[in-house]
């Protein structure tokens, strides 16, 4: 009796194991299970296979086995970017060496493996490797394609946006009244100009990706600047036959961070505001924050529905909304901004309450 309960509990950990390593043999991605100090714990077999290797791995120190570099082919110090990991982290960017430099793209996550819920200390390490090289070489050749198409169309498009504006000034100051001819001047011209912006999204998305966006900081008088976006959108907004208010607060330091950034970000909130807002009025101001200014576009539109309004973010998302489907949209405006608030580390967020409207906001900090 004393026998059986002292060999049972054995058994059944043997066992135990026998059927977690086999779970994890059976895993497509590469997992490798490290200790505290980063030693070699477990490895599973396609963690073997995309390192290439057929000797056993286990004590090993993790800097002994990978070679990593990153996408400006700096050595990366893994061992320390594992120790430094105090919550889950993930990278697409790094490419692993072999021995003779050959080079795959890596996909690694790293997680520290907690030793109880609430329990700081970690009990060592599990990353999970992936080699993602044809998903990288298409990621590039869809940039490199996106990048080349919206340069070449950017000129012709500038071009046709100008005329057509240029001859819509021209029939208003002739005493030419023909209705037709203006209607058709003005959809031609709305369209051209979607198009120029869809054109202008694409570039600056595809360069965001190729991390080809540089920040220029520069003082920034956001008084001037609300200004002139307030007289860039007078018109239209008149047009809507809705409300333009504005508010400053007269607290307002100069900004220091990239003026180009920071107004594109803020005509993407207003071309949406206008965009989305049938009735009422839109709201463009600014409030001193610590260490920054806060910006804000509100308006009086359909808003957004609660469960639609974290994806308002994500790359190609529109509302399934019929009347976001009644206008023009590609669902890569938020999805730049947010590429473009990065970069000067802004923090973007978004209030709305469906047909009520909408408010979104971003707080950004000075740069040195
Ligand atoms: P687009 O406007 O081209 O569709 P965006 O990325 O700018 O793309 O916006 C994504 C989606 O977020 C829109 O399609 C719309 O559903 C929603 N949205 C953005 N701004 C507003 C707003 N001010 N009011 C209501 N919905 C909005």
């Amino acid at each position: 009796m004393l026998k059986n309960n002292k060999v049972a509990p054995t058994i059944n950990a043997t066992l135990e194991r026998e059927r977690l390593m086999s779970l994890i043999n059976s895993m497509a991605d590469g997992v490798i299970a490290l200790d505290q100090k980063a030693k070699i714990v477990v490895v599973n077999g396609a963690a073997l296979n995309i390192l290439n290797v057929n000797i056993s791995l286990t004590s090993k120190s993790i800097k002994d086995v990978i070679k990593v570099i990153d996408k400006n082919n700096q050595v990366v110090n893994i061992q320390k970017m594992i120790l430094d990991a105090k919550k889950p982290v993930s990278s697409r960017d790094l490419r692993l060496v072999y021995e003779d430099g050959e080079m795959i793209n890596l996909l690694l996550s790293i997680s520290p493996v907690r030793m109880g819920f609430g329990k700081e200390d970690t009990g060592g390490y599990v990353l999970l490797l992936r080699d993602i090289t044809r998903e990288k070489s298409l990621e590039e050749e869809r940039d490199e394609f996106i990048s080349v198409v919206s340069h070449e169309l950017r000129t012709p498009i500038t071009i046709a946006e100008g005329n057509i504006s240029n001859v819509e000034m021209l029939l208003e100051k002739s005493n030419i009244d023909n209705v037709t001819i203006k209607d058709a001047l003005k959809q031609a011209h709305s369209q051209t100009t979607f198009l120029a912006g869809l054109i202008n999204d694409l570039s600056t998305l595809s360069r965001a990706e190729k991390g080809k966006l540089s920040v220029e900081v520069e003082p920034i008088n956001v008084h001037d600047l609300l200004c002139e976006l307030t007289e860039d959108y007078e018109k239209e907004i008149q047009d809507k036959n809705l409300e333009l208010k504005t508010s400053i607060d007269p607290r307002l330091e100069a900004l220091s961070s990239s003026r180009l950034y920071v107004k594109e970000i803020l005509q993407n909130f207003i071309t949406n505001a206008i965009k989305y807002t049938q009735k009422g009025y839109i709201m463009i101001g600014a409030n001193q924050s610590d260490g920054g200014v806060e910006f804000f576009v509100t308006d009086t539109g359909i808003g957004i529905a609660k469960n639609e309004q974290e994806k308002v973010f994500d790359k190609f998302f529109r509302s399934e909304d019929y009347r976001t489907r009644a206008s023009n949209g590609t669902g890569l405006g938020l999805y730049v901004t947010v590429k473009l608030a990065r970069l000067i580390h802004g923090e973007i967020s978004c209030e709305s309450e469906l047909n009520k409207g909408s408010t979104f906001k971003i707080t950004i900090p000075n740069l040195s």
